[in-house]
């Protein structure tokens, strides 16, 4: 027998439902009872029947199902980390937030947003000062109706998801690190960015023009706003698998987003667009062998690689996506 069949076996036999994101490897995406992009696969978490979860994807990500579901169990075959994510701490958080105060923002003028590739510790820290998390599929939605508030918008830890934000609403964004007249800014972006979806660039796109006459490009919004100015359609994970569904197939498309996923969306017609692979080296840790030793720890009653979080940073995360849920 092979190990997906193994895997099958004992996930039934467990009642365990395994999650997946899509830049999940091809082996471990087949054996997934639920894939979908980061907001999806927290949603569903909430739904899912069984009470143990395996989680195939980055940190944050298995952190969110926690905290939406606490009473499950949550597990993930190889605690791989999103280096974006890594990029902001709590503390880090607070001297953002000094940096802010020192050039004339107060504290009460400043509204967090957190984009979910953060630590639950991080988004405490925003639900705490009446902030609230995004995806990039809501982000939009978010942000405007943050704008409502009359502060202005902290956003972090991505400077370009915040940045292209906010020239789709025509706001002025300023980023630590870079700007210097913060105070100028409706959104202020934390200086954090993707590794992989900085492997973009314009140089890229003006190639695949030249090449193939009435090519689309297809772009995340963690790309450069360069990038992401002169691509045809710019969205999440799923709202780029949902476009491309729509297209007839003869139609030439360049992705700007991790190859697993770019991979997968169809045979013909598909380019990546970087001259490079660009693929997420966390996200492609989890193995299938992974994925069979977890559910046998789970089996032998020695589970690895539980997700805890504890009481008050969870209550205080969970707080900043119901109000995501919310709006
Ligand atoms: P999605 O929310 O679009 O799935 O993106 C998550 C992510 O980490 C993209 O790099
Ligand atoms: Fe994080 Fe980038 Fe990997 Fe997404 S692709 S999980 S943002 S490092």
């Amino acid at each position: 027998m092979n190990l997906k069949e193994n895997i099958k076996i004992l996930k039934n036999e467990l009642n365990v439902s395994i999650f997946a994101h899509f830049y999940q490897e091809d082996d471990v995406f087949e054996i997934a009872d639920v894939t979908g992009d980061s907001l999806e696969l927290a949603k569903q978490s909430m739904d899912i029947k069984s009470d143990t979860i395996i989680f195939c994807g980055v940190g944050f990500m298995g952190q969110s199902v926690k905290i939406l579901s606490p009473q499950k169990k949550v597990y993930m075959p190889k605690i791989a980390c999103c280096s974006m994510a890594k990029m902001i701490s709590d503390d880090c958080f607070d001297e953002s937030i000094a940096i802010l105060n020192k050039s004339g923002i107060d504290s009460e003028d400043i509204l967090p947003v957190t984009y979910i590739n953060s630590d639950a510790l991080v988004k405490a820290k925003v639900a705490k000062m009446g902030g609230m998390v995004c995806t990039s599929s809501n982000a939009k939605k978010i942000i405007t109706n943050a704008m409502t508030n009359g502060k202005k918008i902290f956003f972090l830890p991505d400077r370009c998801l915040g940045q292209n934000i906010a020239n789709n609403l025509n706001l002025k964004h300023k980023t630590i690190g870079i700007d210097k007249d913060l105070q100028n800014g409706d959104i202020i972006c934390y200086n954090g960015f993707c590794s992989v979806h900085q492997l973009f660039d314009v140089d890229d796109i003006e190639f695949f023009k030249k090449r193939y006459d009435n090519i689309l490009i297809i772009s995340h919004p963690e790309c450069d706003p360069s990038v992401c100015d002169k691509s045809d359609f710019v969205g999440s994970t799923s709202q780029i698998i949902s476009f491309v569904k729509s297209l007839d197939e003869n139609q030439k498309i360049a992705v700007a987003t991790e190859f697993n996923l770019v991979n997968r969306l169809r045979k013909k017609n598909t380019y990546v667009l970087s001259a490079t692979k660009p693929q997420c080296p966390t996200m492609s840790e989890t193995t299938l062998e992974d994925v069979y030793n977890l559910l046998l720890s789970i089996k032998n009653k020695k589970p690895i690689n539980e997700i805890i979080l504890d009481k008050d940073t969870s209550k205080w995360a969970k707080i900043s996506l119901e109000r995501m849920f919310k709006v």
